[in-house]
């Protein structure tokens, strides 16, 4: 009788023992979407659960939120529909128009004609004549988002997310695999790279800000529980008939793609919408505009690089940067308040 119920309780102790501590383990999933090569790593307990659901959230945000894609949410709210948004949609419309006000216009959700008479939702690149430009430039519609009787609708113009949507998802995705026990996970949707936590052993994530002219590592910057967001032309571009090298990020200003001096700007804070959308106004507005920018503005840093070669690092991640040796980079400037 003793030996049965001495059984049990070791029986019990071992299940107890079993379970309190769960393993823990590190795996990473890697695919294709949002126009990206995207890999997301976690360590956790039942870190492939973790992963197959942040994989189908990001499939499932590209879905809503492509300008390539003919049937997402955004291209119906394109083509004039009138669509009850999911509450993810509303925030990132939201985020998007808060962004567009904070950067003065130079985060235009409303780009969307140019970018694609450009050719850049399709591939077919061309170079619009100046007319054809300033035309475009008045269908740029801002604050174009209206919600009346619960239906979202554009009271003109087009809406394009793509230099937004990448850095909601990753906030959407650090959040949800916090909830789901993760603490240590890095996500890198082309080049925003989001960490949440730091590495498995505690020390913080290194993360390489590629050069702009290849695929080297110029710099590295350790961070911890934030985002590292990089806008450049060389992410997408496309060279004209005139020998020109034609970027993907339009000034809302002008109405052709940014060349102004600036070869990337990665941005780095814990938010990834606000880095996101920021990284590409900052690119907008140009080396002086955008170090202006920085030192009247709270909450972020910036890794800068000119076309000349200058590399400015702002003063809050100056002491976490490590230059790699690369022919991109000529000097680097530390930029103080
Ligand atoms: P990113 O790589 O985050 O800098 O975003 C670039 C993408 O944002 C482009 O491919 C366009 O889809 C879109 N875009 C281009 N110019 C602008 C702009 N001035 N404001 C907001 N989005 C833009
Ligand atoms: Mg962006």
């Amino acid at each position: 009788m003793y030996k049965r119920v001495f059984a049990a309780l070791l029986a019990l102790m071992l299940c107890v023992s079993l379970t309190g501590c769960a393993k823990k383990e590190t795996k990473s999933v890697s695919f294709f979407a949002m126009d990206t090569y995207i890999t997301i790593s976690v360590t956790c307990e039942d870190a492939q659960a973790a992963l197959d659901w942040a994989q189908a959230l990001v499939e499932a945000n590209e879905k809503k939120w492509s300008t390539t894609l003919s049937d997402s949410l955004v291209s119906r709210l394109n083509a004039g529909e009138k669509e009850a948004l999911d509450a993810d949609t509303a925030r990132l419309l939201r985020r998007a128009e808060e962004m567009r006000a904070y950067t003065d216009g130079a985060f235009e959700p409303g780009i969307y004609p140019l970018v694609k008479a450009w050719g850049f939702t399709t591939g077919e690149y061309r170079v619009p004549l100046d007319g054809e430009t300033a035309e475009l430039l008045r269908q740029v519609v801002p604050d174009n988002v209206r919600t009346e009787n619960g239906e979202t609708f554009l009271s003109g113009g087009m809406i394009d997310l793509g230099g937004i949507a990448k850095g909601m998802t990753g906030d959407m995705l650090t959040e949800g695999l916090k909830q789901r026990g993760v603490d240590s996970a890095l996500i890198n949707l082309g080049g925003n790279v989001q960490a949440l936590g730091a590495k498995p052993d505690g020390s913080a994530w290194r993360i390489g800000i590629q050069s702009p002219y290849d695929d080297s590592v110029m710099c590295v910057v350790s961070v911890k529980n934030k985002c590292v967001i990089t806008s450049g032309a060389y992410e997408r571009y496309f060279v004209g008939e005139d020998g020109q090298v034609y970027g993907h990020i339009i000034s809302p200003f002008t109405g052709r793609p940014v060349s102004n001096g600036v070869a990337s700007v990665s941005v780095i804070a814990e938010e990834g919408a606000m880095a996101d959308a920021l990284s590409t106004a900052l690119f907008v507005m140009g080396e002086q505009a955008a170090l202006d920018f920085w030192r009247a503005h709270e909450g972020f840093d910036l890794v800068l690089l000119t076309d000349g070669g200058t590399l400015y690092v702002t003063e809050g991640i100056w002491n976490d940067l490590t230059k790699r040796s690369n022919g991109a980079v000529k000097q680097v400037c530390e930029i103080k308040r």
